[in-house]
């Protein structure tokens, strides 16, 4: 077995479980305007928009998005109408439905959203407990579609949580509504910053709350109620921050000062024009205050994937004694060396999946048969430079896997896990799934026993594939 056919995983992904928005969305203006952007976008990071890999992504860019803002055009109105019933068990007095302080709890709505600091969807739980009153109650199910109306739009946790209190109170009238939220938020880093961090990968993390009537204070102790029947359930909400307590949950903010692309300290301001232009397409108004700078944070981010913004410092290495000394045994009169497994385990990585222009992530594990380790920092210069492009995951595996077999010889086998922003934004991430490719050259293809060996010696668990 060779490398993996290249495009193989996205092609299942596209047969089987990529879900499609609705019908219409294709050929609108607003979505023809988004497409013309990306293409811009893509033509600013040295990208061919005919390239047969990318031909399709400012379709594909332009529904998601559409799809992931939808809410700018749903009204709770629609949802909530007729979804409320009187509860015949009910006493007109405050709360009484469900024995103490008569509390109705639905837990982990596991739902996305936009962050509109950056425009990378963000995971997030909410949880929403509601005291009835006046007999209305409403149906379970309109409180999720309720959230995900405000969820579906450029956000911020904290407004997100606001407004689907205050929808709710509005249209249910309870004797209170509270609504927790635990948002996950990819911790990426600058192109600068990841190359000198070895531990740049994360999430960050950020509870955030609302309440109204009996939560707008905690005099009764309503809040501690909820808090205990989410620990109760085993929803762990230690270890998040309170959005107030950081500067900003968005990483872009802090490396929004840094100057421009990596190439030439200038930002394209075509491509910045192009998110400006998408913004408003989407329904935003591009000048309101917390969006004024997110047409360049998110072209800044996007420029560490131009596709030649990293040199790999190979030099004299590949070309000069370097490779002679991992190849061959170069001690004269010590003839029975053998080679050796080599391994190096968690190297980490940043890419950029070229069908969706979201990021993916995660780690590295190279194994390969030598007389001597190749430097740990020639690895990971060979990583990045294949990384810090438009990639598939696929792709970047098996060019990972041929730069080293050039380097050694050919008995080579590479093991990529990654985490994927665009199976979140699909819908279909399950929180900490991750999809793991494999490329085996030379040895490793015709010897089971030299798999077993490298694939023995990775770790149980990989660091920070998706949020815990
Ligand atoms: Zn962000
Ligand atoms: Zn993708």
């Amino acid at each position: 077995m060779g490398a993996l056919d290249e495009g193989h995983f996205h092609e299942v992904l596209e047969n089987g479980v990529e879900l499609e928005p609705p019908q219409g969305i294709e050929g609108q203006p607003e979505t023809l305007a988004i497409e013309d952007a990306v293409k811009v976008l893509l033509q600013g990071l040295g990208e061919d928009i005919n390239r047969e890999g990318i031909k399709k992504t400012p379709l594909r860019v332009a529904k998601a998005l559409r799809e992931g803002t939808k809410g700018y055009k749903q009204k709770v109105k629609d949802i909530v109408e007729g979804a409320l019933f009187p509860e015949a068990g009910l006493d007109a007095a405050v709360g009484n439905a469900g024995g103490a302080g008569g509390l109705v709890v639905v837990r982990d709505l596991d739902l996305f959203s936009y962050c509109e600091s950056c425009l990378l969807p963000f995971q997030f739980k909410c949880h929403v407990g509601y005291i009835p009153s006046g007999q209305r109650v409403v149906g379970l199910s309109k409180l999720s579609r309720v959230a995900d109306v405000f969820a579906k739009r450029l956000q911020d946790p904290q407004r997100l949580a606001n407004e689907v209190c205050s929808a709710l109170h509005h249209w249910i009238k309870p004797a209170g509504i509270a609504v927790v939220l635990q948002c996950w938020h990819m911790h990426f880093p600058s192109l600068e910053s990841f190359l000198m961090e070895s531990n740049s990968q994360g999430w960050l993390k950020v509870l955030v709350r609302s309440g109204t009537g009996a939560f707008e204070n905690d005099k009764g102790g309503s809040w501690s109620d909820f808090f205990s029947l989410l620990k109760f359930r085993g929803i762990n909400i230690d270890n998040f921050l309170a959005e107030g307590s950081i500067a900003s949950w968005c990483p872009s903010q802090s490396w929004s000062s840094l100057k421009g692309s990596s190439i030439n300290g200038q930002l394209n301001s075509g491509m910045v024009t192009a998110v400006d232009s998408i913004l408003r397409s989407l329904g935003e108004d591009p000048s309101r205050e917390e969006l004024v700078g997110t047409p360049v944070r998110f072209v800044k981010w996007l420029t560490n994937f131009q596709n030649t913004s990293f040199e790999m410092k190979l030099n004299g290495f590949v070309y000069g004694r370097g490779v002679d000394s991992l190849k061959a045994n170069g001690e004269p009169g010590v003839n029975h060396k053998q080679e050796q497994l080599q391994t190096e385990v968690n190297l980490s990585f940043w890419s950029q999946c070229e069908h969706h222009l979201l990021p993916f992530y995660g780690v590295v594990h190279i194994g390969y048969f030598g007389f001597n380790p190749i430097p740990k920092s020639l690895l990971k210069s060979i990583v990045h430079f294949y990384g810090f492009k438009l990639q598939v995951q696929e792709r970047l595996t098996r060019q990972i896997a041929e730069t080293v077999s050039s380097l050694v010889g050919g008995d080579v086998m590479v093991v990529l896990e990654a985490g994927h922003t665009c199976m979140i934004s699909r819908g279909i991430e399950k929180f900490g799934s991750s999809t793991a490719t494999i490329a085996v050259l030379g040895r490793f293809s015709a010897d089971p026993n030299a798999r077993a060996m490298f694939l023995q010696s990775l770790p149980n668990s990989s660091t920070a594939l998706g949020p815990s």
